[in-house]
Parts: structure tokens; sequence; C-alpha cells
């Protein structure tokens, strides 16, 4: 067996291993990812592979995240049959990412081709179990384990015979979730299992292989924290907008039940303390000498007609209404009471006291505008609620903590809150706020918002630079009541990257303009808060997290540990750099891992094979005269493709509508 690294070397995305088993005569992938993010990314997705695609028999796909699958249909494009094996979770998800892909510009594939992928789910195999070896061909294993990265996401290990009675195992650690097995802060996911065998090779990511997360963003009632802190202020100012751009995948889920704790849980028996003038007396005092107005007193007065008539008679006999210029110079309409007697005032105070009891309950909304989100929402709807094959009660991937963070007795509860949560039905009523979960069409949502008091929009992307969210940005970032709430990495030239500087900024940064396609937004005219919780949601192990991942195994003491021989990739250079010296000083630091390490290799875009039988790299094979003319006529064959399909395109737009046909 040989491999050799391909894609998300030197970089972060478009993850691609090719390993080939000439004894079997097979050739395959483990993941086949877009690259993204950067200048380079476009030509990338488009140069030609060091392999035919009519030649790979199948790939092993780790996640659903494009970096590691977005280029499986472009290998359908290019003559794969094979198969693609993976969790469910991972291949529906993958499907539909792939969909949405499919309209993106300068996308390398079309959504036929995306139809034409054929997954195998893994985990509906008889007899499967995470780290349990099932049979691909004679002679080759391979094995998944979750890794709380996002749904369905795993590492995958392979297993072939290279001799008589001996084996070999290489494992691919996909992407790392933060969760472990002593901490599992993200609501969603149980911890990350570590290897279950005991593999020669390991290839491991290392997207945050030089960070450690600093503590306070590892716990979950931190999050939580800012949350409240977030709703409380909107419900404070009575009419406000939250924008929280968040990623379709996972990031939108998590979301849905972090935000429904704060509000079930935290916010509900509290709307009154939020309105402390209308309870304490301090606030009651200071209210009656400035006179009723402002803000945070349009509630109770707009909805006077609301009032029991004797109440409203009462408040007449006893307030004077006044029309009042700031020193702003803006025109206020202030109540003052009409008299200052110690018997006008009790009354007075007694009357605020009571407002409480008149005023409307506080409508608090959670709308998620994102189709992609909601078709997302109810892949997890259905694979967070599975047991595992054959053993009932046994969560699949679902975080047990999450029965505690929900404040409820059990699974049962959990997964019937699951199911109203991931369907957008969730409404409930306390005494002095309702809250409702609405899942929006886009162009319904700001009839919608309308009906809410406080309306917190998720909607994509979470690069805030196209998408659904893009019109809420637009309209709420000149609104000072507004608030936008970034909650997950942004490329730092995106808008959902420009806007985490302005949040750093504390108002110092020199103006610049937001790109959003068609339209733009000078930063200078941003009134709105923007609040960036992105710290307390990172889907990534980080560095202390991937070392551990690096050294340890499920079963540390049973099966005589042979070293092991790491490869890094899928990070910069520096973070992958950064990983390898970690793992040096804990070779030598820590008396208790599981396995030696063999060596620590970096590949570089020259590596070129890595032979895996014999422990060394070998330089590449001179490709065949034969290989190459195919080569050649596929790669004139697509040219000839793509023609014809712009050709078909244009013809399309051009051909006027058949009579009876609406345009
Ligand atoms: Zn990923």
């Amino acid at each position: 067996m040989k491999a050799k690294f391909i894609g998300a070397i030197e970089r972060v995305t478009g993850s691609c291993t090719l390993l080939e088993h000439s004894e079997a005569g097979l050739r395959f992938l483990v993941d086949c990812g877009m690259a993204q993010g950067d200048p380079r990314a476009l030509a990338s997705n488009l140069a030609p592979w060091p392999f035919l695609a009519s030649r790979i028999d199948f790939v092993l796909l780790t996640h659903a995240h494009l970096d590691h699958c977005g280029l499986l249909p472009r290998l359908v494009r290019e003559g794969f049959t094979g198969q693609i094996y993976c969790t469910r979770f991972t291949a529906e998800l993958a499907r539909l990412n792939l969909i949405s892909a499919s309209t993106m510009s300068g996308a390398p594939f079309t959504r036929m081709d995306v139809e034409l992928l054929q997954f195998t789910h893994v985990d509906e195999l008889n007899g499967f179990g995470w780290g349990k070896p099932f049979a691909i061909t004679k002679g080759l294993f391979a094995s998944f384990q979750p890794t709380a990265h996002i749904g369905g996401a795993c590492s995958v290990t392979i297993r072939w015979r290279n001799g008589e009675d001996s084996w070999k195992e290489m494992a691919f650690s996909g992407d790392l979730g933060p969760n472990n097995d002593e901490v599992a802060n993200q609501s969603l996911l149980a911890g990350r299992a570590y290897l279950s065998g005991a593999p020669q090779y390991l290839l491991v990511e290392s997207t945050y292989g030089g960070r450690v997360r600093e503590p306070q963003f590892a716990d979950a009632n931190n999050r939580l924290k800012e949350w409240k802190r977030i709703i409380r202020s909107a419900v404070e100012t009575v009419k406000a907008t939250i924008v929280v751009p968040c990623f379709s995948i996972h990031r939108c889920q998590e979301l849905l039940f972090d935000i429904h704790v704060v509000l079930e849980r935290n916010l509900r028996e509290e709307i009154v303390s939020v309105r402390p003038w209308l309870t304490e007396d301090a606030h009651i005092e200071n209210a009656l000498q400035l006179g009723l107005r402002g803000n945070k007193i349009d509630r109770p007065i707009n909805a006077m007609h609301e009032w029991p008539k004797n109440r409203r008679d009462h408040f007449n006999e006893i307030f004077l209404r006044c029309e009042e210029i700031d020193d702003s110079g803006k025109l206020h309409t202030v109540y003052r009471p009409i008299a200052d007697d110690n018997v006008t005032l009790e009354q007075a105070r007694s009357l605020v006291r009571e407002m409480r009891v008149f005023t409307p309950k506080v409508r608090i909304q959670v709308i998620l505008d994102s189709p992609l989100g909601q078709r997302v929402t109810s892949v997890f709807r259905r694979e967070l609620k599975r047991c595992m094959p054959g053993s009932p009660g046994v969560p699949m991937y679902r975080n047990c903590a999450l029965k505690e963070l929900l404040g409820l007795d059990s699974q049962v509860q959990v997964d019937a809150l699951t199911d109203r949560l991931f369907l957008g039905e969730r409404e409930s009523e306390s005494k002095f706020a309702s809250y409702i979960l609405r899942f929006c069409k886009p162009e319904e949502t700001e009839d919608v918002m309308k009906d809410g008091d406080v309306n917190i929009v998720l909607s994509s992307s979470g690069m805030c630079d196209v998408g659904p969210v893009v019109p809420h940005l637009i309209r709420e970032l000149p609104i000072s009541t507004s608030t936008i709430v970034l909650t997950g990495y942004a490329d730092p030239e995106t808008v959902g990257g420009r806007l985490r500087a302005v949040s750093r900024s504390s108002g110092n940064a020199v103006s610049e303009q937001l790109n959003f396609g068609d339209a733009t937004f000078e930063t200078s005219n941003i009134r709105a808060k923007v609040e960036d919780l992105g710290g307390y949601y990172s889907g990534h192990a980080d560095s202390d997290g991937l070392v551990d991942f690096v050294f340890r195994r499920i079963s540390r003491h049973t099966i005589p540990q042979s070293a092991c021989r790491v490869f890094i990739n899928h990070g910069d250079e520096r973070m992958r750099q950064a990983l390898a010296q970690s793992i040096e000083q804990r070779i030598g630091f820590r008396a208790d891992t599981d396995c030696s390490i063999a060596g620590i290799e970096v590949p570089t875009r020259a590596s070129a094979w890595f032979d895996l039988d014999l422990d060394k790299w070998i330089s590449d094979e001179p490709i065949s005269e034969m290989d190459e003319l195919r080569s050649m006529l596929l790669r004139l064959f697509l040219e000839q493709r793509r023609t014809n399909d712009l050709l078909a395109e244009t013809l399309k737009l051009q051909r006027p509508p058949r009579p009876g046909q609406r345009g």
C-alpha cells in the first residue's frame, strides 16, 4: 500500500489523499475536498488531478464539509463510478451541501453530477459498530469513529494485509471537534472517540495546531451567559432585532438549542427584572422625577388603550401629558404627576408598579431564515435521535449532557424537544413573555418580523457575503437598537471577517466598504452593536486536543502498541510546524502515552508517494505513455463538455417562451 498526499497540503482546505494497493489492484481516495477561501482556490479546483477519476475504485469520506467532499461531483463528472463510504448522516448532509454548492459561480460540477453520487452508509451495514472494521474488498477493511466535529463526522482507519499473517493500519483523523470524553461543552455531540486499533500510520489535521483555546471559551455556562446578556439588552430596548449569521450545517442547529435554553430556562421568569423601572423603588422615583418617557416607558404607555378603563382614567387623573424638547432638540411626550404632594406621589408610585400588570407580554421570535439550514436541520432531527444499531438507548452521536443543559429528566424528553425545535414548532408562554420559533422562507421573514418585539434571526451564510442573511445585515447595520452576533470562523477578507474587525476596533477603525456582491455598505454607517461569540463556537479541537488524539488509544492496554508514524496536513504551514513541535515535546514529556511515535512527517506539494509497507518515501513512477494519452483525451473531452453546457445554457436563455409557458 502506498499513499500520496494531494490536497490540504500547506493549507486548510481541499483534503484529499490517494491510496494505491498494487497487489489488490486498488486505487482509492480518503476525502475529495474543494479548496476554499483564497484566490488560488478556483484554479486549484479545476486543476488536473494526478490520477484518472475513472480509475478510482471507491472513496472513504470523513465528513460533509465542502473542503472534504466538495469535489466528489467533479470526480463523477470525470468518470468515477464507485461507492462513497461514509455515515448516513454525512451522506445526507453532503448531498444537501453539494447541491447548494452546484449553484455557486465557478462550481466545477452541476446538480446532475451530485445526483449521480452513490453513497454506502457504513452505519447501515450488518454488524456495524464504531471502530469495528468491515470488509471493503478481500484483504482491505475500514472502520469509522465519531470525531465530534459536525454531525456524522468521523475519523477513518484502513487495515490491509501485508504478508501472510500480518496486517497494517493507517488512520485519517478527518476534522476533530472540541468535545472529548471529559469535557463536552458544545451542545450537540458526544466527545470525539480515540482510535481503537494500533495504526502504524496516522494522518492528522492541524487547523488549530498552534493554538490553545482560552479556558473561558470552553465553558458552556459562559457561552449561555453571553447570550443572556445580549437577549436581555434587546428586551430592555423593547423593540429590537438580533441578526445571527451562521453556517447552515451544525452551527445553526447548535444555536437553536442554545437560544432555546436561554429563553426558556434563564429569561422567562426574569422579564420583570430586566425592566427594573417597573418594580424597583429607586427606578420608580427616578422615573417620577424625570417624567415617564423614552424607550423604556413606550410599551406600557403605548398599550394604554388596552388597559382597563378605570385604570386608564385613574392614570389621566394623576399624570399630566406634556410635550418636551430634550437637549438634542428631540420632541418627547412626557407624563408627569399633576402635583407633588405626598398623596398624589404615592398614588403615582402605586400606579407605575401596577403598569407591569397591564403591559403586554414581550413577544420574542426566533426565526430561522435559511432554506439550506432548514433542510439540514431536518437531517439533524432524525440523526441526533438515532441509537447504535442493536443497542437501544445508546445514542450514536448525541451529547448526553444535553439533558442537563435543557433541564430535562429523560432522553425521551430530549428527543421530543429535538423534534419540536428542529421542526420549527416551539412555542411557549410565561406571565411576562412569549417565545415562538418559526422557520421562514427569505421572502416571508420581514413580514413575520412585524409580529415580534424582539426578533432573533438566524440566517446563512456564516461568512455574511452571500445568502439570505445579506438583506438582514443591510437593513439592521444602520440601526442603533439592533445587534449582529458573529458565531463562527469567517475568513478575514469576507464581510464576516470585516465585521469581526469592527467589533474589536471599539469604533477606531478607518471606514471601509463591506462588499455584499450587488450591494455595498460603509462601515462608518454601522450603528448596530456587533458582538463576537465566535470563540465559543469553534468546531475544531485545539492544539492540546490534537496532541491528545495522536497519543491516545481506546484499547490502550489490550493490544501491544506498535510505533506510529504521524503525517500532518490540513493546516497552514505555521500550524503544521507548531503541531509537529507539540508532538515532539510530548514524546519526551509524558511516559503514560498509549503509543510511541516512529516519526513525524510534514508532507509538501513536492512530496512523492510514501510506501506504507516499506515505511519510506519513494519516487513518483514515470507516467506511462498510455496514461498520459488517456489523461489528455479526458481533458479534451471535459473541455468540450463544458463548452456544450455553456452553449446549452445560452440557448435556453435566448429561446423565447413558448405560448402558455410562464417566463
Ligand atoms: Zn470540517
